[in-house]
């Protein structure tokens, strides 16, 4: 009868782990946002047609990558999927209408980050890779180091197969048209720094939750118009432009480099979490609308913690933005009242 009565007991044990681990896998909240450059994005600054294709693209890219998460991916394949979207498209300067140094040449960074397993992977100064941010992944997952830069990052990645385009793959009107402007100012030098109403970053990323609790964030970016000297902003630089760490949070950042570079904007976020116990909205605010903006650094981020919150903050009059959030909400954003 002890025996029985053993099993019994036992029997009901095991069955409430079981439909415990159960209910935990449901409910496990997923998210993800993505960005798209923030700046001085005002009302009327381009034709309906074009705002309608950039909302169109910021949601496709998130939906990609939401799907990804929905069917138990993982949160590195989802921000890769939503980043290599906003790559291939014209609208933003990442990859496929990247902005053009001094030199008119597309040169590009980007970065990747497991927050799981703090793993890394960065590329800068490349020119030519049609997805940088698949550079970046492979630097992390098939190279003992972090960050690769210019000829050598190429080289690595035609070993790897990852896929180049001619120039003329990542030529836009457009971005040329912003690079005679700047190249035209009375001090051309320093105009990619300068106050200029069409400031805008366009830079690129994406941050996500996954079922399993992990979070990942990446950033692509052609960094600034007119750049010169072999100039490197924030986007590839683990900790100042992307930064993503399970015990606190996942960062991919937009903005002025020099500023991010110095304030270290994505590790400082995720720091004030998991030291201070703040809130992901507190430490978005305290650190992009006091720190950066008492130095004079504009920009934005996006953020994801392991409760599923998302923060979208910025100092700018615009970000480009988009997000799923654990409720299945999806949201999509230009201007800063929306
Ligand atoms: N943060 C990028 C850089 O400084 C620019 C951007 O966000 O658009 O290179």
């Amino acid at each position: 009868m002890k025996r029985i009565q053993n099993y019994l007991l036992a029997f009901i044990a095991i069955t409430g782990v079981l439909s415990m681990s159960d209910a935990s896998a449901v409910d496990r909240p997923i998210a993800i946002a993505v960005h798209g450059g923030s700046g001085t994005i005002n009302k009327g600054d381009f034709s309906p047609e074009r705002e309608n294709e950039i909302r169109q693209t910021l949601e496709r890219a998130v939906r990609s990558g939401h799907a990804v998460l929905a069917e138990g991916g993982s949160s590195l394949d989802a921000i890769t999927r939503a980043v290599t979207i906003l790559e291939d498209s014209p609208y933003f300067n990442a990859g496929k209408g990247a902005v053009f140094n001094s030199e008119g040449k597309n040169e590009l960074d980007a970065s990747i980050m497991d927050g799981a397993t703090l793993d890394a992977g960065a590329v800068a100064a490349v020119h030519n890779v049609r997805n940088p941010v698949l550079l970046a992944k492979k630097v992390m997952t098939a190279s003992p180091h972090v960050m690769l830069m210019g000829e050598g990052a190429e080289q690595f990645g035609r070993e790897q197969g990852i896929a180049f385009e001619e120039d003329e793959y990542f030529f836009t009107d457009y971005r040329w048209q912003q690079l005679q402007k700047a190249k035209s100012s009375p001090d051309p030098g320093a105009s990619f720094l300068s106050e200029t109403p069409d400031r805008w970053f366009s830079t690129v990323g994406a941050v996500a939750l996954d079922s399993h609790g992990n979070l990942a964030a990446a950033t692509s970016t052609g960094g600034m118009t007119n750049k010169r000297w072999g100039r490197v902003g924030d986007s590839p630089l683990i900790g100042a432009g992307t930064y993503a760490d399970n015990r606190s949070c996942a960062v991919s950042a937009t903005g002025h480099g020099e500023y991010f570079i110095r304030a270290t904007v994505a590790r400082d976020i995720c720091s004030r979490i998991q030291f201070k116990n703040q809130s992901l909205q507190d430490a978005a605010n305290e650190v992009v609308m006091q720190q950066l903006v008492n130095m004079g650094g504009s920009g934005g981020i996006i953020a994801a913690d392991r409760k599923g919150q998302l923060a979208l903050t910025f100092n700018t009059p615009g970000m480009y933005r988009a997000s799923i959030d654990a409720d299945g909400n999806v949201y999509v954003a230009i201007y800063g009242d929306e």
